[in-house]
């Protein structure tokens, strides 16, 4: 039975040398790092030397980095707090923007009928104009700005360094969900103020995540009850995974352009053989300018996409859906519903990592058109 893992938006494999780290800490290093003698001292002492490690691949200063449950409380901290302690009065995003955003955005607004929250138009590929951000941004003030690096379910890339100089030069925070492309990319964070990230997306574990916070900008804590994380996030510190998570961005960013280089030639094989051997499978997003492990397409069968996973799942490999279209999906994807992808077909995510290989996608297509034959 083959085992193909096509589904690393989700989730990533972790890595062995992150496991030993976890394990060598869990055993040795289990004090409190809020106690003051010497075990509490040491913990405390992995935490710091994480946040170094971390702020050095991120291109920051180790202050404006902290340590959160994972990218879903980064973004909540991020835009709660900003309302509550920044006096945002409108806030700018796109309504492709993952749940941790989007559903965040609509409470905020919900809860203080003051704040106005306004989304870019998406086109059929999932882009927005920048043009209509900047006529936002001429338009208002007290704005803060969110929107997502990479899109999860399309894989459409944004670019940061426009949208960070648009708000800069209006006067307006900006803030990124970059759960899919830390590790992946280096960035540029000279115009984005708060930054959302994840272990799990690049090879750590999961239920840790960071939120990178640009020197100045002050929150209140969205989890209240202790001083940990500077007053910003209460709760003794994950101390095994923050070290896990160095590792993991560690010998990410170390071999990066093997890495990349890997991954984007799985991709492009594999879009490739679509073309090529499955023409009738159409790609879903702007595939000329998306994520190189993110690979979306449409598949015209009638089933619904959740047996077609799991026929896929019968044949060993493991992918991911996202649809609103007629599918019988047990809930549609607010994305697919936003580019109005609402044919007779199976939109499904295939998301590649350093483990995969040419047999797989060989192996893959095959199987792709053994379902659609049958
Ligand atoms: N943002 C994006 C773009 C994601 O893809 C995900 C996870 O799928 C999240 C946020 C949530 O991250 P976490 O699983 O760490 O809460």
């Amino acid at each position: 039975m083959q085992n193909i893992y096509f589904d690393n938006a989700a989730t990533t494999p972790i890595h062995p040398e992150v496991i030993e780290v976890i394990s060598t800490v869990m055993a040795n290093n289990f004090g409190n790092p809020s106690s003051i003698h010497s075990s509490g001292r040491k913990a405390k002492g992995v935490i710091e030397e994480s946040r170094v490690t971390m702020a050095k691949y991120m291109g920051c200063s180790p202050s404006e980095l902290y340590f959160t449950s994972c990218g879903t409380e980064s973004n909540n901290i991020a835009l709660r707090k900003a309302a509550d302690c920044l006096g945002i009065k409108h806030f700018i995003s796109t309504p492709i923007e993952h749940h941790s955003v989007l559903s965040t955005l609509k409470d905020i607004v919900k809860q203080n009928p003051d704040i106005e929250l306004h989304l870019l138009e998406v086109d059929e590929k999932g882009n927005y104009a920048l043009e209509q951000l900047e006529q936002l941004l001429q338009k208002h003030s007290n704005v803060m700005v969110s929107i997502m690096h990479v899109n999860n379910e399309l894989g459409n890339l944004s670019d940061l360094n426009s949208i960070g100089a648009l708000c800069s030069s209006n006067d307006a925070l900006f803030h990124t969900d970059a759960v899919q492309t830390v590790g992946y990319f280096n960035f540029d964070l000279s115009n984005i103020d708060m930054l959302s990230a994840s272990a799990h997306k690049f090879g750590g574990p999961k239920g840790i995540g960071i939120l990178y916070m640009k020197k100045g900008t002050q929150l209140d804590a969205l989890i209240t009850g202790g001083g940990q994380e500077r007053g910003l996030r209460a709760g003794t510190e994950n101390v095994p995974y923050i070290a896990g998570m160095a590792k993991a961005m560690a010998l990410c960013y170390d071999h990066l352009i093997e890495k990349s280089a890997h991954i984007k030639s799985i991709k492009s094989y594999f879009q490739d053989s679509i073309r090529t051997k499955l023409p009738q499978i159409k790609f879903n997003g702007d595939v000329e300018n998306s994520h190189y492990t993110v690979l979306s397409v449409r598949v015209p069968v009638k089933e619904g996409a959740d047996m077609f996973l799991f026929n896929l799942d019968l044949k060993g490999i493991s992918a991911s859906g996202g649809s609103a279209c007629n599918s019988g999906a047990s809930k549609g994807s607010h994305v697919m519903e936003a580019i109005g992808n609402s044919g007779d077909c199976v939109n499904l995510r295939f998301s590649f990592g350093i483990n995969n290989t040419r047999d797989e996608v060989d192996y893959c297509l095959q199987s792709l058109k053994e379902l659609m034959d049958s």
